[in-house]
């Protein structure tokens, strides 16, 4: 048995002092609260849980920071997509493995200790399914052992280029299946995970513009009871066509004609009205969040302070990966509410902090939208953990929610330091443990891809 000791702990009942986690098989047995610490305890000034990413697309990793050159036009997330379709063209599936075991180490070393793994690089370079139709996401789910991080791999069908079964474009052929073939990716997605701790497998319809009203019912049948996840109103072009087509905008429309609950989490539901934050959050739904690349899109400020009043549940996502940060997605989450409201701490709760707030909302939030159903230090919950670092300058002289905030918004790096997903310590003194057998593997594969 392992025996961690805090002198602050953020348990799922507040702050505690001087506490004593002991952890058996992956999991919190028994918290001692102000109790002294041992021999052989291991001693942590501060420990919280780690949280779910509940949205990543892993293999644009490699391409963050390809896109930040403004074509002739105005820029905006099209032509990011057509740099994005570009660089999804020429990866191989050892490529795709090393890419996105960096991108999931990264993500450990922010504080994560989940991802929603949103996959849609199905076939072959050439566009033909592989021998093995599970060979992508046999290698995504290898990437998420190779560095342990928990995963929910959600493969994605995609059909259509756009509202009203368009037929898919040449650049999209690598992710383009039909039910059937979708339906095998499923049941090879549901073994890979079944051989890792925890692992989850869900589906992802892409968004409205890639399936139609049939195909939808067809996939959310496929895996009843767990996550459902889709693209939703990313974009005001998207919104646009889905009103032409339909007469309704996409989140009323997903509302009207599926069975929304629980089960689903709405990725990117910035342009919705009032009526619809309602309904999402009514239906029990997850807003999936993305804010830095939301804001490296231009995507759009999604209308939190008004989800939350209607107690709405959301969770963050890092999605393109351009920057993976936990502590910078919920801020950067808070301050596009205070630059859009002219406000400051807008999401907060009156007995929390704004960092307190964000980051409980995001934990339990994130949890939900990824098929676990419990998160946080309570006895009996997975050991997912991160111990924060008093030595930083900004978490100097900090005590309960200061902690937070103070990591959230007044820290560059560092703070994290260790961080354990089922028991197991991945990252120690802010790095991943196979950190240079990792990054060698993933500059390798980047060399291959830029040559
Ligand atoms: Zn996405």
């Amino acid at each position: 048995m392992t025996v961690l000791y805090a002198e602050h702990l953020l348990t799922n009942a507040g702050w505690v002092r001087s506490a004593r986690v002991h952890l058996t098989q992956g999991r919190i047995a028994t918290i001692q609260i102000g109790a002294a610490p041992q021999a052989g305890d291991e001693r942590h000034a501060v420990i919280v849980p780690a949280v779910s990413n509940l949205h990543s697309h892993a293999f644009q990793r490699g391409m963050a920071g390809l896109a930040e050159m403004r074509g002739p036009g105005n820029d905006d997330f099209w032509s990011w997509r057509d740099t994005m379709y570009r660089f999804a063209s020429r990866m191989s599936p050892q490529q795709l493995q090393a890419v996105a075991a960096q991108a999931y180490m990264e993500m450990l070393e922010a504080g994560y200790c989940r991802v929603g793994e949103f996959h849609y690089l199905h076939h072959d370079i050439d566009s033909r399914p592989y021998g093995d139709p599970g060979e992508m996401v046999a290698r995504i789910a290898a990437a998420a052992e190779d560095t342990g991080i928990g995963l929910t791999l959600l493969p994605v069908f995609y059909a259509h280029s756009s509202f009203g079964g368009q037929p898919p474009r040449p650049a999209q052929a690598r992710f383009i299946t039909d039910l059937d073939s979708y339906a095998r990716i499923v049941e090879r997605s549901r073994e890979v995970v079944a051989s890792l701790p925890a692992g989850v497998a869900g589906v992802a319809p892409h968004s409205l513009r890639a399936v139609t009203p049939d195909e939808l019912a067809q996939v959310v049948r496929l895996l009843p009871g767990k996550p459902v996840h889709i693209h939703i109103a990313e974009q005001m072009n998207e919104v646009r066509d889905c009103v032409a087509w339909s007469g309704l905008t996409p989140v009323r429309w997903l509302l009207e004609n599926a069975a929304v609950d629980a089960r689903w989490c709405l990725v990117h539901a910035t342009h919705v009205d009032s009526d619809e934050l309602k309904g999402i959050a009514h239906a029990g739904a997850v807003a999936g969040l993305c804010p830095v690349t939301e804001a490296n899109l231009g995507d759009g400020i999604f209308p939190a302070a008004d989800f939350l009043a209607a107690a709405g549940r959301f969770g963050v996502g890092t999605d393109s990966n351009v920057c993976i940060s936990l502590s910078g997605e919920l801020a950067l989450l808070e301050y596009t509410q205070r630059l859009s409201r002219k406000a400051r701490n807008v999401i907060g709760l009156h007995s929390r902090s704004t960092g307190a707030a964000l980051f409980e909302r995001a934990l339990h939030g994130g949890a939900a939208a990824l098929g676990v159903s419990t998160a946080g230090i309570t006895e009996g919950n997975a050991a997912d953990l991160v111990s924060l670092s008093i030595e930083e300058p900004a978490m100097i002289c900090r005590a309960g929610d200061s902690l937070i905030d103070s990591w959230l918004f007044a820290s560059q790096s560092g703070v994290v330091d260790c961080v354990w997903v089922g028991g197991q310590r991945l990252v120690e003194q802010g790095c991943h443990r196979q950190r240079r057998r990792v990054r060698h593997a993933y500059a390798e594969a980047m060399k291959e891809l830029c040559a």
